[in-house]
């Protein structure tokens, strides 16, 4: 059952006398239910044949005879579909619509082509999504075919929206997504991680698009980034706002039939992001958080960033990451307590498919190095990364730092730092940030201290402070430029020796049993 209303008769005529191919004319008209499309291309044909020369006939075997003696020819060309046996059946002249997508495009053969691509590609997936890219010309041919149709219907007093097409997209979907589910074993849904795409082109026709540019100049701007003009976008939009005149007089019908069918110019898989995230412990004072380059030069061998996404990369069999961290901290200081939120997006990995144990594992080699550990090693989704830069200005942070006094110092001089409370501090940007940073004063709140006395030159701090609080500006008062400061505060000059993030107070990622 092809399940087209009587009413679209004449324009199934008109289109199948014109070069378009029989999934075409159920498109125009207006079938909305799969089924008739995925009949094999020779059964269709036969059907379509069928309804046009009164159902039920039995058709004789050279139709085009047929077509032309029951007078529903009504143009003077050739008859596209109508010689019918099984040879020119499987190699059908190529449709001016489509372009060959809904006759090509659909074989088993291209199926296996796109299965074969995917399989070397080597993803892991449990679903899939099938984005096609058509060639611009496409909805020129379109707007043709569609303009001849409504005038069809319009003899018979009724109207034909463009919104009521069936549009290729849906139907090429409605016959291919079968196939290749029935290939990769698994489902296609509109919304998956792993993508199938194909891109389409037609060199042959491209100029199909031009004559627009003249008519609606404003319609294609030149962009930077494009190669052309005429994008789908910007076609689609000069269709919108053409007169049907002043397009027919430049794209008479029907649309030249096409020596070749459409080319595909790739097929390429991809698979989403996936989230990582964890917390870091750092105990070297010579480990930067991020590579160390200066004017292409290392300065340090390793970092934080890449003790921990080697791993990952490698296990995930990503193209590239991007790390972040809640926060961050100089090469010298060293993060304790239960470390630094950080969180890595593996961009197009291949493998996604772990269990707790498998992230266990990977958390296990990750802690082979001894200058970092990570825990809570998990995948998280990309919207729970919010979490960790989440109100990172009003989280505390505690740290531990080593101060030295020029002025010899005994118990006593300490007592004060523990009794202040709240202790409000005006920061200017650190000189040596200044490269990087705008020129600002902050104020940030030093919530508490505590003081272990070491010798007369010595003694270890403890402070709580805001987040974003310069603790080594603090200490020493970078010239004035943090005040009051340690030194100032005792009256001597005071420097920082050692300093360790004790906590970084962001409750993300959630804590894992060990
Ligand atoms: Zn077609």
């Amino acid at each position: 059952m092809l399940l087209i209303e009587e009413k679209y008769k004449s324009v199934a005529e008109l289109l199948l006398s014109s070069g378009t191919c029989p999934r075409c004319v159920l498109r125009f008209c207006c079938v909305g239910s799969p089924a008739p499309y995925r009949l094999p291309y020779k059964d269709l044909e036969d059907e379509l044949w069928k309804f046009l020369t009164n159902d039920g006939d039995i058709l004789p075997p050279n139709k085009k005879v047929r077509f032309e003696d029951t007078e529903l020819c009504r143009s003077e060309t050739q008859i596209p579909m109508a010689v019918a046996d099984s040879d020119v059946a499987d190699a059908p002249q190529i449709c001016n619509l489509c372009l060959g997508i809904l006759q090509h495009h659909c074989s088993t053969e291209f199926v296996k082509k796109i299965f074969h691509k995917v399989q070397s590609a080597g993803y892991e997936f449990q679903d899939f999504v099938f984005p096609v890219s058509l060639p611009p010309q496409l909805s020129v041919r379109e707007h043709s075919a569609w303009l001849q149709a409504q005038q069809e219907m319009r003899k018979q007093d009724r109207l034909l929206e463009k919104a009521d097409i069936i549009q290729l997209k849906e139907a090429y979907k409605w016959i291919i997504h079968p196939m290749i589910s029935e290939e990769l074993g698994v489902q296609a849904v509109s919304k998956s991680l792993f993508e199938v795409g194909v891109v389409f082109c037609h060199q042959d026709t491209d100029e199909d698009c031009h004559f627009l540019a003249t008519v609606c100049k404003d319609c294609f701007k030149p962009t930077k980034n494009k190669q052309s003009v005429f994008t789908r976008m910007a076609v689609v939009k000069a269709l919108d706002k053409i007169k049907d005149n002043d397009f027919v007089t430049h794209f008479p019908w029907p649309p030249s039939s096409p020596k070749t069918t459409c080319q595909v110019v790739d097929i390429q898989c991809n698979h989403a992001s996936v989230f990582v995230a964890g917390r870091y412990n750092k105990y070297s004072r010579t480990l930067p958080q991020t590579p160390w380059v200066i004017d292409g030069e290392r300065k340090m061998e390793s970092s934080v960033e890449e003790l921990i996404t080697e791993q990952l990369m490698m296990v995930f069999k990503a193209d590239s990451f991007n790390f972040s961290s809640s926060g961050r901290e100089d090469v010298d200081v060293r993060t304790l307590g239960r470390g630094r939120p950080f969180a890595i997006e593996l961009v197009n990995p291949h493998r996604v498919q772990f269990t707790e144990q498998d992230m266990k594992d990977l958390q296990q080699k990750i802690n082979n190095s001894d200058k970092i550990k990570v825990r809570d090693l998990q995948v998280v989704s990309r919207e729970a990364l919010a979490h960790m830069k989440e109100g990172e200005e009003e989280k505390t942070k505690c740290y531990s730092a080593l101060i030295w006094t020029e002025k010899p110092i005994g118990k006593e001089d300490l007592e004060f730092l523990d009794d202040l409370k709240e202790l409000k501090i005006i920061q200017k940007t650190p000189l040596r940030v200044l490269h990087r940073r705008p020129l600002a004063a902050r104020s940030r709140v030093i919530h508490t201290m505590k003081t272990e006395y070491v010798d007369e030159h010595h003694f270890r701090l403890y402070l709580k402070t805001q987040a974003g609080t310069y603790i080594k500006e603090f200490a020493h008062g970078d010239f004035g430029r943090t005040v009051p400061n340690i030194g100032s505060m005792m009256q001597t000059t005071a420097d920082i020796l050692e300093l360790d993030v004790e906590s970084v107070d962001v409750d993300w990622p959630p804590a894992l049993e060990d």
